[in-house]
């Protein structure tokens, strides 16, 4: 075996001193490395660093004992013993204030000598092995503290990264016992209808009691553990004896507790060893039962929203509109049944980009317009279904569409419009009969006044009857879009040639007509006979809706790549409630005296045409002071 020899680096600018206590040493089976100026010492000191240094206070020019000082900065654990020629009380005093070890002084008996070098280093390896395990105890405590935080962090984790509850609470336990080095231990909840506590988790119990445990929060320390709200410690320093339901040496519980209000305890404990517990187990089970209330917290929010979500859903999958919902990526997060049933999807779309899941193109477009900002109603044919699509956006989720089955609506729809045209067509014949004799009455022989009377009062019947019909009959033949003729017209000229025709009925009844015509022509690909019957209808309702002296303004431009035109009088206006309603079939504002003759139709048909030309058109009016009707057509640029 090897013993370690002892360096001794011995610092003497007397070489005959120096080799001196250098024989002696190594005489006494000590390494000594002898050296005789400051330079070489420094060298020696720092390439192979000794044991013990043993100086004289003075080393030619220099001063021993900075080197000394020098040398216990780097190493103030090294013993140096000061070797001087005259001990003064000036030298000790300095020796002694720089933590020199022992200073002898020339000359000195060699045993004397050896024996002092013997005390100094077996001091030093002393206090070398007291520093160690010190060291070796704070290192221990150190890693026993870092895998508690460890396990701590762990637990953390693992209670965020999951929703297994049961899993999660064992755990909790598990660790709890672990960490404390306890003998057992367990979670328990309080059960608020009975006021007991059950357990919920447990480890190194057996089962039976897990089962079957209830213990009463009334009287007990776990109950006023729940009711404080502070943990409890019981150790052999404990005063009172206490009730714990079973017999144990020593144990902590804490408290479970969410949003201030305990739910239940985390408790340790031994029963048959003689161990306690301190504060660092009650801060360790502390952090634990935060961790368990956390989970427990979680879980329960958890199963709230997944009730909610399958509530929402059910809700959602039993109405028979079609809900779709869109995040803002345009992903589909929602779809229900009715709208998997129209399009024959499975539950596999959600999450899928819109786009690779529908390829309908008026339902693209309609999202495209619907989220940029632009129209969001339109109407989808898939199948042999009519669907009314609505886009709208639902903040912090993205887009709701809606479908809304209309296919039997359509259906009614076409029926009666079928049904009307039948009839009114049936009807024009014998109008036009009954239209003729009543003009041939006069002819056949002289009539009194009175009968005159009533012919007239026919002839204004069967007018009223024949402009229903005509209406009717337009209107008929305008939805089934069957006047697919479209050719190149000035909306100007149009304009001109009506207020041409119908300047003797304004003039009779005293209205004066503002004519305000854009300079250049305003070119729109229509249908003739629609686009005149649309400002007819327009003009002849303003001069019908204006009492005498009235004003009717007709003022057309452009506005981008349309035409706009706005029909304005001074007339009656149209009641707030009714303007909603005004361009519905037979629809007549409340205002309106029943003797002023009309049929409800002409606005209906002024927005049907309109709309089959891609344009708009609006109202604006205030009851009392006029009405404005505002068109926009698409200009046809091509040239
Ligand atoms: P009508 O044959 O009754 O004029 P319309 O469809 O042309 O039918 O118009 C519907 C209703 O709108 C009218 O009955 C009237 O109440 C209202 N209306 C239309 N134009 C005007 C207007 N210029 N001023 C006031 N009310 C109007």
């Amino acid at each position: 075996m090897t013993v370690h020899q002892s360096r001794i680096l011995v610092v003497l600018p007397d070489v005959h001193v120096g080799q001196l206590v250098e024989r002696v040493l190594k005489l006494s089976g000590y390494d000594a490395l002898l050296c005789s100026d400051k330079a070489g010492a420094q060298k020696v000191f720092k390439t192979s660093p000794p044991d013990m240094v043993i100086l004289a206070d003075r080393i030619g020019n220099d001063e021993g004992i900075a080197l000394g000082e020098e040398m216990l900065q780097a190493c103030p654990a090294l013993p140096v013993m000061l070797l001087v020629s005259r001990e003064t009380s000036e030298i000790l005093k300095q020796a002694l204030r720089h933590g020199f070890t022992d200073v002898l002084s020339l000359p000195l008996r060699s045993e004397d000598f050896i024996h002092t070098v013997k005390k100094i280093l077996l001091a030093a390896q002393r206090r070398k092995e007291s520093i160690l395990s010190q060291a070796k105890r704070t290192t221990d405590d150190l890693i026993r503290r870092l895998d508690e935080l460890e396990t701590l962090t762990r637990q953390g984790r693992s209670i965020t990264g999951t929703l297994d509850l049961d899993n999660i609470l064992k755990v909790v336990v598990d660790s709890a016992v672990s960490l404390t080095d306890a003998e057992e231990g367990s979670l328990m909840l309080l059960d608020e209808a009975t006021q007991e506590l059950y357990v919920r988790a447990a480890r190194n119990f057996p089962d039976e009691f897990v089962r079957t445990f209830r213990m009463p929060v009334k009287d007990t320390v776990a109950g006023e553990v729940l009711r404080d709200g502070k943990p409890f410690l019981l150790d052999e320093n404990t005063p009172t004896k206490i009730k714990t339901s079973y017999l144990v040496y020593s144990l902590i519980y804490v408290p479970l507790q969410v949003e201030g209000r305990s739910i239940g305890i985390l408790g340790v404990d031994n029963c048959q060893r003689q161990q306690t517990f301190g504060e660092r187990d009650v801060r360790l089970l502390s952090t634990l039962a935060e961790y368990a209330a956390a989970a427990i917290e979680n879980a329960r929010l958890f199963s709230n929203t997944l009730q909610e979500h399958k509530r929402l859903e059910m809700l959602l999958d039993n109405i028979q509109n079609g809900v779709i919902m869109l995040d803002n990526e345009q992903r589909v997060v929602l779809a229900n049944q009715a709208a998997m049933g129209v399009f024959h999807l499975g539950k596999d779309v959600l999450g899928q980009p819109f786009r690779t899941v529908f390829q309908q193109p008026e339902l693209l477009a309609l999202v495209d317009a619907g989220t940029s900002g632009g129209q969001q109603t339109a109407e989808l044919t898939v199948e042999d279904l009519i669907l009314n699509a609505r886009v709208a956006p639902v903040p912090q989720i993205g887009w709701v569409i809606s479908l809304h089955d209309i296919t039997h609506l359509k259906k009614l729809d076409q029926v009666k419009s079928e049904f009307v045209s039948i009839v009114s067509h049936d009807l024009r014949s014998p109008l036009t009969a009954i239209m003729g004799y009543v003009e041939l009455l006069e002819r056949a022989g002289p009539l009194n006044d009175l009968q005159r009377d009533f012919v007239r009062r026919v002839h204004v019947g069967v007018h009223n009857i024949t402009s229903l019909v005509d209406d009717l009959l337009n209107l008929g033949r305008i939805e089934a879009g069957l006047d697919t003729l479209r050719e190149k017209l000035d909306i100007n000229s149009v304009l001109q040639a009506l207020v041409d025709d119908l300047k003797i009925k304004m003039d009779e009844k005293g209205l004066v007509l503002i004519l305000q015509l854009s300079k250049e022509p305003l070119e729109v690909c229509a249908n003739p006979v629609q686009i005149r019957q649309v400002f007819n209808n327009l003009i002849e309702n303003a001069v019908k809706y204006t009492l005498a002296g009235g004003e009717i303004r007709i003022a057309s431009g452009r506005q981008a790549n349309q035409a706009i035109v706005a029909i304005s009088d001074t007339g009656i206006g149209i009641p707030p409630a009714d303007l909603p309603h005004i361009f519905d079939k037979f629809y007549r504002a409340s205002n309106i005296e029943s003797s002023v003759v009309g049929t409800g139709l002409g606005l209906s048909i002024v927005r049907t045409v309109v709309e089959r030309h891609g344009g708009r058109v609006w109202v604006d009016s205030t009851l009392g002071e006029g009405t404005t009707f505002t068109l926009l057509l698409p200009l046809d640029e091509q040239k």
